[in-house]
Formats: C-alpha cells, sequence, structure tokens
C-alpha cells in the first residue's frame, strides 16, 4: 500500500468544520445535523434524521452503498462535554493545529472519527461496494447515552439491520471488545421531623440514608475482595460509588428529608438488576421497618438516573476478527468507561466493537487535542476497510 501523510486535507477541513459548531450536549446539535445532512445530500445520498421530544437535537442515519443489504454500521456521538470553568489556550470551538496535534472540544471524543468517516464518504460512494457502510451519528451520549436509544429502536426492527457496528469512540485505535455497564440511581429518604430533643419520637432521614450508604460502601468491599474479576479491565471488578449526598436543615432539627445519588458500574458478567435488588431488599427489610414503626409514610423511593448496558464482546466474534484484520492487530482491550456500544449490541441486536483515533486521557480536559498520527491510523483504517468491502459481501 502506498504510504499517506496523515491528515488529508478533506479530514481536516472536515474535523475544523465539526468542532466550530458547539454541541454541548446541553445546546441543540441541529445545526451540526444539518449541515451533515447537507453534505450527504450533495453526493446523492439521504440521511434520516431521528429527533427527541423537542425537536431541538437529532440522531443521523444514513447508507452508503446498497441498501437491500446489511453492512457496516460506523457509529459517533456528536455531543461534547461542557468547557465550563476549564482553562483552554484557545477556543475549544476553533481548532488548532499545533506541534503535530489538533486542538480543540471533541477533537478526541469523537468528532474527529466522524469527520474522517464524512471525509471519505465521496471515495466510498466512488467505489461502489458489495457492501453498504451505514452513518449512525447521535446525541446526548454524554448524560447517559439517551439520545441513541431512539434510533436503537428503528435499527432493531430494520429489515436490514447492520450486520456489525464500529463505535468510533477514542481507543488509540485499539480494537476494544468490552466495556462495564453503569446503572445510577437517586434516594430519596422520607422521615418525620421534629425538633432535634424529641430525637427518638421522629424519624431521621439523614440517619437512614447514611445506613444504606454504608451499605453501599459494603457492598463495594466485597466486590473489590471477593470479585468476580476481569484482569482485562484496569479496575478489575465491578464497583459502587456514592457520588451524592444531600439532607438536613439545621443541628436542633431531625431531618426529614435526604436524597443521594448512587452508581454500580459493572462488569459485563455481573447483573446491575440484582445488584439494585440488594439494596432494595436492606432498605424493605432492615431500615423501613423501623422508620414505619415511628412514622407509617416514612421511607425509601428510588428513581433511576442510567442505565447503560456492558458490551461485551467475545474474542472470536466475526465481529472481532473482522475488525482486527481491518486495524491490522491481534491485541484487543476492554474499558471502564461506558459507550453507545453496549446500547446498539444488547438492544439493537447488533455485534458491536469499539475503535477509534485519539485517547480518552484525552477527553474532557482542557485543551483537549488528538495527534496527526491518530488521525493517520484512522485514514488508514478507512482505506483499508473500503478496500475490503469493495470485494466482500457482509
Ligand atoms: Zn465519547
Amino acid at each position: 500500500m502506498v504510504q499517506q501523510t496523515p491528515g488529508q486535507p478533506d479530514s481536516l477541513k472536515m474535523i475544523e468544520k465539526l468542532i466550530s459548531y458547539d454541541t454541548t450536549s446541553r445546546e441543540s446539535n441541529l445545526e451540526l445535523i444539518e449541515f451533515v445532512q447537507g453534505y450527504l445530500q450533495d453526493l446523492g445520498v439521504e440521511s434520516q434524521l431521528v429527533y427527541n421530544e423537542d425537536k431541538r437535537k437529532a440522531n443521523l442515519y444514513a447508507t452508503l452503498g446498497p441498501a437491500d443489504r446489511s453492512g457496516i454500521m460506523l457509529s459517533g456521538h456528536t455531543d461534547v462535554v461542557p468547557v465550563d470553568g476549564q482553562n483552554w489556550a484557545s477556543d475549544p470551538f476553533t481548532m488548532r493545529h499545533a506541534d503535530g496535534k489538533l486542538y480543540g472540544r471533541g477533537s478526541s471524543d469523537m468528532k474527529s472519527f466522524i469527520a474522517i468517516v464524512l471525509a471519505f464518504a465521496p471515495e466510498i460512494l466512488a467505489r461502489k461496494l458489495e457492501t453498504p457502510i451505514h452513518l449512525a451519528f447521535s446525541y446526548d451520549e454524554e448524560i447517559g447515552c439517551v439520545g441513541v436509544r431512539r434510533l436503537v429502536e428503528i435499527l432493531k426492527d430494520m429489515p436490514f439491520k447492520p450486520a456489525m457496528c464500529i463505535v468510533g469512540e477514542p481507543t488509540d485505535m485499539k480494537v476494544v471488545i468490552a466495556h462495564k455497564g453503569k446503572q445510577s440511581y437517586r434516594a430519596h429518604v422520607r422521615g418525620l421531623e421534629s425538633h432535634s430533643s424529641l430525637a427518638p419520637q421522629a424519624v431521621n432521614a439523614v440517619e437512614y440514608a447514611a445506613e444504606a450508604v454504608t451499605y453501599l460502601k459494603g457492598m463495594a468491599r466485597r466486590y473489590a475482595t471477593n470479585g468476580p474479576f476481569d484482569e482485562d479491565f484496569d479496575i478489575s471488578h465491578t464497583t459502587v460509588h456514592t457520588g451524592v449526598f444531600h439532607g438536613g436543615t439545621a443541628l436542633n432539627i431531625v431531618p426529614k428529608e435526604c436524597s443521594f445519588d448512587f452508581e454500580f458500574r459493572h462488569l459485563p458478567a455481573d447483573d446491575a438488576d440484582a445488584l439494585f435488588a440488594e439494596i432494595q431488599t436492606y432498605v424493605r427489610e432492615k431500615l423501613e421497618p423501623e422508620m414505619q414503626a415511628i412514622d407509617p409514610d416514612s421511607g425509601f423511593s428510588f428513581e433511576e438516573l442510567s442505565a447503560i448496558p456492558a458490551l461485551d464482546a467475545r474474542e472470536d466474534d466475526d465481529v472481532v476478527t473482522f475488525v482486527k484484520s481491518i486495524a491490522e492487530r491481534n491485541d484487543h482491550g476492554k474499558v471502564a468507561f461506558g459507550t453507545e456500544a453496549g446500547l446498539f449490541q444488547k438492544h439493537a441486536g447488533i455485534p458491536t466493537v469499539i475503535c477509534g483515533p485519539g485517547s480518552i486521557t484525552q477527553a474532557h480536559r482542557p485543551d483537549e487535542f488528538i495527534t496527526m498520527e491518530q488521525i493517520g491510523l484512522c485514514e488508514t483504517f478507512m482505506r483499508r476497510l473500503i478496500d475490503r468491502l469493495d470485494k466482500e459481501a457482509i
């Protein structure tokens, strides 16, 4: 193969363009999506937009190549995390090219992948591939993989559902075959207020909440000590964590309300629903009877904040061997961060791996960047993918 210089002009122009849209998750992503829709339209490709409730945001789905067969889906999220309070050396939404790096919000996570895929669209179409490449670009990934769920609902019933999916989250172009799942909850604790001198006649919401948090900490210790373990993950076991705790107004008042947020980040082998059931059982059997003996209206309620299924591809799955052969790698990795890959696999039934340019250690930071080397590797990946799909029907 002819050696190419990393960062062909079309890729760089497209990366610059995508970074210029402030698609922080709280903002609309429509300007970016409409730009992509227009770009594809100019190439003769129609896009399907799947909007959110108030039509301020949309997923985009498009097929390059024959529409009557399954093909490969390339997927990425268009939203980025906020820059608030971060100290950037230059405007986060203006791409800066210096020292072999491209700086800008989303450069690593994950607009460069989307941009490179789009920059290759004219070539994909010109080659008239045997196997189509589908593009799936989502919104609201960074706030719990919210947006893509509407697209997943449509994908799962498609007559020619993609045969496999590559999510281009930053993995330094390593093939990532698994990630942990995440389920998070808010617990609301209702107590009974009184003057603190009458504490035994009241129900102290803060104290019962604290007992539940202590129980969660015990679960965390148990998983850290007893496993199960999967040493391919950097944190090799399921983790349990409480991140927010609110309650009480004054020391001389027995607090009537308390709330706390907690999460399970679980190995694919662990069942998040069973983890949640355990804390619920503890609350129902140990805490609420004591609370309700004083006030029948007191107790706990739980609100689900997010549920991202784990990704769990096997080493010998077709999608894994296929993507490894395109990436020219024999190794693979597992990561702790959640992505849309788990949803594609579990809810749409599409075998999925993660492989994309840039490093997760750069993501979400001030002066986020991607190296030109990573851009080059992703371009090579795209050329090899196109060459393969030119000949092979999938
Ligand atoms: Zn991401």
